[in-house]
């Protein structure tokens, strides 16, 4: 495969470029939202969420685009130092799994929303004992008089729950069904009147709340992602995307944090130390290697391949994070920069890298289960 840039792709870059400088760089309507990672500012992050959608920025692989564009966007959108997107649910993860088990009238219904950046989706899988064990979900949903389901439950570590307009939730659609029959993925929107919904974010050790606690009281479905029945597949085929493809932007992103590490070993001559140099340059090497993977599996749905990208790509972060502060010594450790909230411990970026990173290798399907799956559908171990 030739990942090699062409002229069209180059002229695309400038402009993606000038669009993304224009409106984060200095004296830009977004410049405050420049580097910023966590979602702070809900009403700002949604206003760029549109602006992206203006711009024809979401959805770029839809339903078939250049890939090398899709590449050169996620460069320049992280070389840029744009926050990370409220909509990467629904544009990563949603929507190629609409494209592949949805209905005409649903691509119709979900795309344009996701592609303008006015609906923001979070992923109700999770539940307080179907974590790893996803086929334990207990949240169910029963037929409404007339058509359509009402979904009660608890989901939790539900992220980005609170600014989000829908939500695709596993629920078992089957009274008395096992494991992973008689599931279905259900779409509904977050906010309603008639069903409850509650959402309780959880206060992270960084002091945000990027994620939180769903609790569904015959909430109203509006649609059915696959066959009633089928939701452990089309499920899977969503993790899929969450493990590999779906991820491409954020490994790509990491390139400018690396960046970040590099120059402040410079700075504090942690580069001159043979160890720490030895590590910096395996890291480099490693996310070149990375994204030629993460290159060669786009667009593609195998769960194999999917669970050697989230691997590799957890666990490089992770190394980054703790690397971020190495190369800082001491003073890295104790330095605060500027604070979320006045009550949390105000973290330097190293820090929010180093202690965020600690999520990579569990969200998404944490490092055991992704060797399970390497082991006994790829290899063919036994269980
Ligand atoms: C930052 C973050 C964001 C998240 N966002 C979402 C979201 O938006 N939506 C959502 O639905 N969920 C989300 N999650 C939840 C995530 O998918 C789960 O945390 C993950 O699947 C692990 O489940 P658990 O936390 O219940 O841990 P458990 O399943 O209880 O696992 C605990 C430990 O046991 C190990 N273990 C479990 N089973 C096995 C096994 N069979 N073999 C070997 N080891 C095993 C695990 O690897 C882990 O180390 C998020 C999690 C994080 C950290």
């Amino acid at each position: 495969m030739d990942f090699g840039f062409d002229a069209a792709d180059e002229e695309f870059r400038a402009r993606a470029r000038r669009w993304l400088d224009e409106r984060l760089g200095p004296g830009g309507a977004f410049a405050d939202l420049h580097g910023v990672k966590a979602p702070e500012d809900a009403d700002r992050r949604r206003a760029w969420e549109r602006e992206l959608g203006t711009g024809g920025w979401i959805g770029l692989g839809w339903p078939e685009d250049s890939l090398t564009r899709q590449v050169v966007w996620f460069e320049e959108y992280a070389r840029a130092g744009a926050p990370d997107p409220l909509g990467i649910v629904g544009e990563q993860l949603l929507a190629p799994t609409l494209l592949l088990h949805g209905t005409p009238a649903q691509r119709e219904r979900y795309l344009p929303g996701i592609a303008s950046g006015t609906e923001i989706w979070c992923q109700g899988y999770s539940e307080p004992d179907a974590g790893s064990d996803l086929a334990n979900v207990r949240t169910s949903a029963e037929p409404e008089a007339g058509g359509g389901w009402l979904v009660s439950g608890q989901k939790t570590w539900t992220s980005l729950s609170q600014w989000a307009d829908w939500c695709f939730v596993l629920a078992r659609t089957e009274p008395g069904s096992r494991r992973h029959t008689g599931l279905s993925l259900l779409l509904l929107p977050m906010h309603q009147e008639r069903g409850r919904i509650e959402v309780r974010p959880i206060r992270q050790l960084d002091g945000v709340s990027e994620f939180s606690e769903v609790f569904f009281d015959r909430a109203r479905v509006v649609d059915v992602l696959g066959a009633v029945g089928d939701g452990w597949r089309v499920a899977m085929t969503l993790l899929s995307f969450e493990r590999g493809a779906g991820m491409l932007g954020r490994q790509i992103g990491y390139r400018r944090e690396l960046d970040a590490v590099l120059r402040a070993a410079a700075n504090s001559g942690a580069d001159r130390d043979p160890v720490l140099r030895e590590a910096l340059t395996r890291q480099w090497a490693d996310l070149w290697v990375m994204r030629a993977n993460a290159l060669r599996t786009l667009g593609r749905a195998e769960p194999g391949t999917a669970a050697v990208a989230k691997l590799v790509w957890g666990n490089w972060h992770q190394r980054l994070g703790e690397l971020a502060l190495q190369v800082q010594g001491l003073p890295g450790a104790f330095a605060g920069g500027r604070a979320h909230d006045p009550e949390a411990y105000p973290l330097t970026p190293a820090q929010h890298t180093l202690l965020f990173s600690r999520a990579d290798t569990i969200y998404g399907g944490s490092d055991q289960i992704q060797r399970n799956i390497i082991a006994e559908r790829v290899l063919g171990l036994p269980r």
